[in-house]
């Protein structure tokens, strides 16, 4: 376990407080990025009580062998319209970076009042894009974890806590 549920909901309530301090009364459309970001979602958005909506989209990158910047696939069918719109937009975990500077990249393009991004984790020594998330739930360290909407290979994401994936998990997350 890397961090508990007390943790946890210490650390979004404290992510929560500065996006409020933020954004104050004005009203916030949140991007949620699926499928990761789904239980920070559902305890994030109950902890701001500015006049919110909810969008969703779910990202896929997909980086094979290649080094050519990172080729996300975005699916916006859940997207609200955001033109004019102070959004921010909430994932689960900032890695690399490439996923949340992609993203940010084409919701700029959609003239957004403004653009901002939360994220629950951030990754230690991995960051490869110029722009950081604007509100870090935690840093952790380089290792692969999972729990609180973070999975491998789709399981684990209902885990209450966070955890680190260790090589004996690996073996038995396939059908039994
Ligand atoms: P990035 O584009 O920042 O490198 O990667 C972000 C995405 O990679 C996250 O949204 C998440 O889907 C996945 N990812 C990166 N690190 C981890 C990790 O430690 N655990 C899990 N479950 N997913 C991760
Ligand atoms: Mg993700």
């Amino acid at each position: 376990m890397l961090l508990s549920e007390d943790e946890l909901r210490a650390g979004v309530a404290r992510m929560a407080d500065e996006i409020t301090a933020h954004y104050r009364d004005r009203s916030l459309t949140i991007v949620g990025v699926l499928t990761g970001s789904i239980v920070l979602l559902a305890d994030l958005i109950r902890r701001l009580d500015m006049p919110l909506r909810l969008a969703l989209v779910q990202a896929r990158s997909y980086r094979g062998r290649a080094t050519t910047p990172s080729n996300l696939s975005l699916n916006a069918d859940m997207l609200l319209d955001v033109r004019d719109r102070d959004v921010l937009v909430v994932d689960d975990i900032f890695d690399t970076g490439r996923t949340l500077f992609e993203l940010v990249a084409r919701l700029d393009e959609l003239q957004v009042a403004s653009l901002r991004s939360a994220v629950l984790l951030r990754k230690q020594g991995r960051q490869q894009v110029a722009r950081g998330p604007d509100f870090v739930g935690f840093d952790i360290p380089d290792e692969f974890v999972v729990g609180y909407g973070l999975d491998y290979d789709d399981m684990y994401r209902n885990l209450p806590y966070l955890a680190v994936l260790e090589a004996a998990d690996i073996e038995q997350a396939g059908p039994a």
